[in-house]
């Protein structure tokens, strides 16, 4: 916990010149404005202006003029920027002209669903993974779809060239204060992985954000774009953002009873319910691009049917293998595009919702989804995710609790700004229709 003195004394021990107040947007997209080192007194007061209005989603044009105001617990330096004269960062919460929370802020929103998990006497704990293809640049600097190796699942050198890249991916994290728990070159060419030790869900959150702007960042100083896109080339696995969840009371996980099946509380279960309930509408946020939607299908590492399991990995809810403390449920179908704190504030409200109405998991399902198109009486009743964004979006309408964990501003936002994305995609004359039609029609 950082105060105000601890700030002003890091920002002489590092000599830093500028802060970058960062925030996000609803789509989230970071942003950050930057102050010089003099001006840190107006930050903290909240005295530092934004404009609202030209920030997508943010505000309706009446009332544009909004205030940052930093948490200073997200105070650090940015490590790739010049070490005479540093950069330092602190993430902001947006606040209205009055002085008020701003209900479009996603991060003050994630806080009010903590807030209503602490009043059950629950803290949410998260972890997340972080996959992303590194491409080549072309001549003009800008992203191409040719992978920067040919290596595969855990490979090494020479043939995993992302090494190095990774390798200062990690440790700019590190000295930002994160936990890596692994970092290896993932399934397809070019595709590497970074995961992250858990932490209360709005750390968790900040980290999310903050991790994509460091690995863009380590990326384009070895001449590479790193991007998170979920599904950048097709025939080969997508990228997804696995996000490991459990609740607390205390130090002590309550997904876990020892003497339970599976070792798996009441609690947990429950939890895993609302999630299934809620799964589809949920879907429109935690994968909220058209590209989002190439990526869940199947034969990919991908989620496809709602289910979960303790052993299949195309399970939308996997229940990894490790019990006490670190008893916790992977759910699998988020990817990078989605917004970490309406992601994290959606799942844990399904969850609660699970929680506090008593809602029945179905049977976990241990078995290959490959069988699934076998006569078999509970294959045939396992659901699947939406196919589209604008299937999600359908749902995400026709779902009040999950428009509840939005917020009416947000929600409101974030449907209209998805379903212009959807119809813009949607009038588009793509490259298999003209391959497929053109000539047989
Ligand atoms: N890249 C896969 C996905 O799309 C996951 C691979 C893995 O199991 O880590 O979710
Ligand atoms: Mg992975
Ligand atoms: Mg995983």
């Amino acid at each position: 916990m950082y105060d105000r003195q601890d700030i002003i004394e890091m920002l002489h021990e590092y000599n830093v010149k500028f802060i970058r107040l960062q925030f996000t947007d609803i789509l989230g997209i970071p942003k950050n404005i930057a102050i010089p080192v003099s001006q840190f007194h107006r930050a903290v007061a909240g005295d530092i202006m934004l404009d609202g209005s030209s920030i997508r989603g943010l505000t309706g044009i009446e009332d544009s003029d909004m205030y940052l105001k930093p948490d200073l617990n997200t105070f650090t330096i940015l490590p790739w920027r010049p070490k005479n004269g540093q950069v330092a960062k602190l993430i902001c919460d947006i606040y209205t002209s009055n002085h008020e929370p701003f209900a479009g802020c996603p991060r003050i929103n994630l806080k009010r669903i903590i807030k209503e998990a602490k009043a059950l006497g629950y803290t949410m704990n998260a972890g997340a993974e972080a996959e992303f293809f590194l491409f080549l640049t072309d001549e003009k600097g800008k992203p191409t779809t040719i992978t920067h190796d040919k290596a595969g699942y855990f490979d090494m050198s020479p043939i995993d060239l992302g090494e190095d890249a990774r390798r200062a991916m990690v440790l700019a994290l590190e000295q930002m204060g994160f936990e890596v728990e692994a970092a290896h070159h993932e399934v397809a060419e070019g595709q590497h992985e970074i995961s992250f030790r858990y932490s209360n869900a709005l750390d968790m959150a900040d980290k999310i954000i903050t991790s994509r702007i460091v690995i863009k960042a380590i990326a384009q100083s070895y001449g590479l774009h790193a991007t998170f896109m979920p599904k950048p080339i097709r025939g080969i696995d997508g990228s997804g953002m696995h996000t490991h969840q459990s609740l607390f009371q205390g130090d002590e996980n309550i997904f876990w009873e020892a003497d339970a099946p599976m070792e798996l509380s009441e609690t947990a279960l429950y939890y895993i319910g609302g999630l299934v309930k809620h799964a589809k509408a949920i879907t429109a946020v935690t994968n909220p691009t058209v590209n989002s939607y190439k990526r869940l299908v199947p034969g990919y590492d991908a989620p496809v049917y709602i289910a979960w399991s303790t052993k299949n990995r195309n399970a939308f809810i996997r229940i990894p293998a490790k019990r006490g403390i670190s008893t916790r449920l992977e759910m699998r179908s988020p990817d990078a595009t989605c917004n970490p704190y309406l992601a994290l504030s959606v799942m844990l409200k399904a969850g609660l919702d699970g929680i506090i109405n008593k809602i029945e998991p179905p049977a976990p399902f241990n078995r290959k989804f490959e069988l699934l198109n076998t006569v078999d009486a509970q294959l045939s009743t396992i659901d699947v995710l939406p196919t589209s964004l604008a299937e999600a979006i359908q749902f995400l309408e026709d779902d009040q609790l999950i428009q509840q964990a939005l917020g009416t501003h947000i929600a409101e936002h974030f449907i209209k700004l998805k379903k212009e994305e959807w119809n813009q995609y949607r009038m588009i004359v793509h490259q298999w229709e003209t391959d497929q039609y053109l000539g047989r029609y």
